[in-house]
């Protein structure tokens, strides 16, 4: 499994499935969703809708993840994932790391070969960068490791390419990826 770092905009990748910083709506926001639903064009936010009327009606909670096609962008599926607020007062890392967990388990069940990931709730949800790149880079190094044990064939996930959008996030998750797992 690789671990690919580019900075770029995510939804202009060439991947089996790109992950969306959703929130917990599922209809549309700002930031990396709004553009998605943008570059995608509606088909995404039909499915968003039906998934609302059938399985979250409350809104898919925190740190879950689930797919739906990517509409017009250059990839198969959208796994739409909610990262939490960040919070001074509360540690929510475990919901961060739920959410590449939860995604990447999205992804191997579909046999998404290729995964790109954006800086989960760096955004509005203002988890600082330096913190957000280490839960990143940790979880999705054990999550792969644990489901190549788990299923002997190994997992479907061959790539996982973290999309950064700016040099600065960049520069955090090549730090993050230096240290030592
Ligand atoms: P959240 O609500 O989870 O914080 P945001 O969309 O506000 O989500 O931001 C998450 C990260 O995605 C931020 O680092 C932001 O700069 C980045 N981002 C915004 N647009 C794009 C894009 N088109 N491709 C990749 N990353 C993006």
């Amino acid at each position: 499994m690789n671990i690919v770092l580019v900075e770029g905009d995510i939804t202009e990748q060439r991947v089996d499935a790109i992950v969306n910083a959703a929130n917990s709506s599922l209809l549309g926001g700002g930031g990396v969703d709004g553009a998605i639903h943008r570059r995608g064009g509606p088909a995404i936010l039909e499915e968003c809708r039906a998934l609302r009327a059938s399985r979250y009606g409350r809104g898919l909670p925190a740190g879950q993840a689930v797919e739906t096609t990517a509409g017009r962008l250059p990839a198969r599926w959208v796994i739409h994932t909610v990262g939490p607020v960040y919070s001074p007062d509360e540690d929510r890392s475990h919901l961060l790391a739920s959410c590449y967990r939860e995604s990447l388990a999205v992804a191997d069940r579909l046999g998404a070969a290729t995964v790109a990931f954006p800086a989960i709730s760096t955004g509005v949800y203002r988890w600082p960068m330096e913190d957000a790149a280490r839960i990143a880079l940790t979880t999705v190094r054990m999550a792969t490791v644990q489901m190549s044990t788990v299923r002997q064939a190994g997992s479907a996930v061959r790539e996982v390419r973290f999309v950064l959008f700016s040099n600065a996030a960049y520069a955090a998750f090549e730090t993050a990826l230096a240290a030592p797992a």
